[in-house]
C-alpha cells in the first residue's frame, strides 16, 4: 500500500527508559494528543535546511534566497494539505491558539460569535478576550448528539443579531475524540449566511481535512501536534476579513511603508507575520504535511482505527474502567480515550503508568475544563488521556490494557505521594 511506501517512522520510537523496578523498556508514548514526536522525515528536511539557515524576505545573499523560497513552497504545501480555494490565505503563525486569536482580532466589529462549550480553551476564549472584535458571544451548551449540535447552532444563528456571523467548532474534541459534524455545521453556518472557522488541531494529525472538500471558512491547527517541531502553525482560510484587519502584531514585515505621521500596513499574509518568520517551524510543518499525504492520510487513518479499537475493546473489557464520552459509543472518534479508574485518583494512574510500564498519559482536565468536568463521574477531579499515533504498536496497546487492568484490580504498586499528598514527580 501507498502508506508502507513513505517513512513514517518517528524519531525516538526506540528510547529506552528505566523503570522504578531498575529494568529498561522502550518508551510507550500515548501523548500524541498534546504533542506528537517528529516525523524521521521532517527530521531530513530540518538537517537539509539548516545549512541555508537565514532570515527570509529581506535578505540578498543565497542563503536568504534559499530560505525565501523554502518559506514560501512551505506555504503552498500547507496550502494543498488544507485543500484551499484558490484565494484563501495561508498565513504561519505560532500554533492554533495563536491563530484563534489572531481570527478573534480580525473579525468585522461587533462579529457575532457562536461557540460550544465542548471548546478547548483556545477556541473557547479568544472571543471574548482582550483585542477580540467580536460583538455578542453565544457559548452553546455541551450538545446531547451531533444532531443536537447541529440544530442548536442552526438555533443560535437564526437568532443572532444581524451583521457578520462566525460559528467555531472544532474538528475532533482533544478530549473524548469525537470527530464533530463539519459538514453538517458548515451547511448550517452558510445557509445563515455565517462562516465557519474550524479548530482542526486534533482532527488533522488523523484525518484528511480540506477546506475547499467540507466548504469551512477557516481552519486552524498546530504543527508540533502533526509530527513537526514547537512553534509553528496555520491560520489558513478566506482572505477579506484578514486583509481587512489591523495586525495584532505591529512590526517589521507586516508593514508596506511607514512615514513619519503614518503606517501602510503590507497585504496578506505577511500583513499578520510581523517580525522575523519561524522558516524551519514552517519549512517543517510542511514537510509533516507532505510526508502525511505521500503516506496516504486514508492509510493511516485506518491503521489507527484499528489501534483504537483494540485500546477501546481491551479498556472496556476491565472493571471499573469508564470511558468519557460526550456522544453514543460508536460514534466515530480519532485516537483519542479519556478514561477513569473506579478508585484510583487519575494523577496516580498516570504517575504509576509512566513509573511502573513505560506508559506515558496526561492526566487533567486538558484546557477544555467545561466538557472534561461534565463527562468525570462524581468521585473523581481530572481524567487520564491516553492518544495514539504515528509511533504506537500493538504492544503497546496490550502493555497499556494490561498495565490498567492491574491498576485497576490491584492498584500501584509503589507509593507516588509525597508528605502533602502531592504526586512525586
Ligand atoms: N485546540 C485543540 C482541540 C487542542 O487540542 C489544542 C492543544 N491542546 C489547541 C487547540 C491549542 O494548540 P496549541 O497549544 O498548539 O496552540
Amino acid at each position: 500500500s501507498r502508506a508502507t511506501a513513505v517513512d513514517t517512522s518517528i524519531v525516538g520510537a526506540d528510547v529506552r527508559i528505566p523503570l522504578v523496578t531498575g529494568e529498561r523498556v522502550t518508551y510507550a508514548n500515548f501523548d500524541y494528543a498534546a504533542s506528537a514526536p517528529c516525523l524521521a522525515a521532517v527530521r531530513e528536511v530540518l538537517d537539509a535546511s539548516l545549512p541555508y539557515y537565514a532570515s527570509v524576505h529581506r535578505g540578498a545573499g543565497f542563503h536568504s534566497q534559499v530560505s525565501t523560497n523554502a518559506y514560501e513552497q512551505a506555504r503552498r504545501s500547507v496550502a494543498r494539505f488544507v485543500g484551499a480555494r484558490h484565494n484563501d490565505a495561508v498565513v504561519f503563525v505560532r500554533g492554533t491558539t495563536d491563530a484563534l486569536n489572531l481570527l478573534a482580532r480580525s473579525v468585522p466589529k461587533d462579529c457575532t460569535v457562536v461557540v460550544f462549550a465542548a471548546e478547548h480553551h483556545a477556541s473557547l476564549l479568544p472571543w471574548q478576550h482582550r483585542g477580540s472584535r467580536a460583538g455578542k458571544v453565544i457559548r452553546l451548551p455541551l450538545p446531547q448528539s451531533p444532531d443536537a449540535a447541529v440544530e442548536a447552532a442552526r438555533e443560535a444563528l437564526r437568532s443572532a443579531p444581524e451583521g457578520p456571523r462566525l460559528l467555531c467548532v472544532t474538528g475532533a474534541s482533544n478530549v473524548t475524540g469525537e470527530i464533530w459534524p463539519i459538514e453538517r455545521l458548515t451547511a448550517v453556518a452558510h445557509s445563515a449566511g455565517a462562516r465557519i472557522v474550524v479548530d482542526a488541531a486534533q482532527l488533522i494529525p488523523h484525518q484528511s481535512f480540506g477546506l475547499s472538500a467540507t466548504g469551512a471558512d477557516y481552519v486552524a491547527f498546530s504543527g508540533h501536534k502533526l509530527y513537526a517541531p514547537f512553534g509553528a502553525g496555520v491560520l489558513a482560510g478566506r482572505t477579506d476579513w484578514l486583509q481587512a484587519a489591523t495586525p495584532y502584531l505591529a512590526g517589521g514585515g507586516a508593514t508596506g511603508n511607514v512615514t513619519e505621521d503614518d503606517v501602510r500596513w503590507n497585504d496578506l499574509p505577511a500583513r499578520h507575520e510581523a517580525g522575523s518568520p519561524n522558516v524551519l517551524g514552517a519549512v517543517t510543518l510542511a514537510a509533516a504535511c507532505d510526508t502525511l499525504t505521500e503516506a496516504g492520510q486514508d492509510e493511516l487513518h485506518a491503521r489507527e482505527q484499528a489501534l483504537l479499537d483494540r485500546l477501546r475493546t481491551g479498556l472496556a473489557a476491565i472493571p471499573g474502567v469508564r470511558d468519557l464520552a460526550l456522544w453514543d459509543t460508536d460514534h466515530p472518534r480519532v485516537g483519542i480515550v479519556s478514561f477513569v479508574i473506579d478508585g484510583l485518583a487519575s494523577d496516580l494512574v498516570a504517575a504509576a503508568l509512566s513509573a511502573e510500564y513505560g506508559i506515558g498519559v496526561r492526566d487533567g482536565l486538558f484546557c477544555a475544563h467545561l466538557l472534561t468536568r461534565h463527562l468525570l463521574p462524581e468521585e473523581h477531579e481530572q481524567a487520564v488521556r491516553a492518544s495514539i499515533g504515528l509511533g504506537t504498536t500493538e504492544e503497546h496497546v496490550d502493555r497499556l490494557i494490561g498495565a490498567v487492568a492491574r491498576l485497576a484490580a490491584h492498584g500501584p504498586r509503589w507509593e507516588y505521594r509525597d508528605d502533602n499528598g502531592r504526586i512525586a514527580p
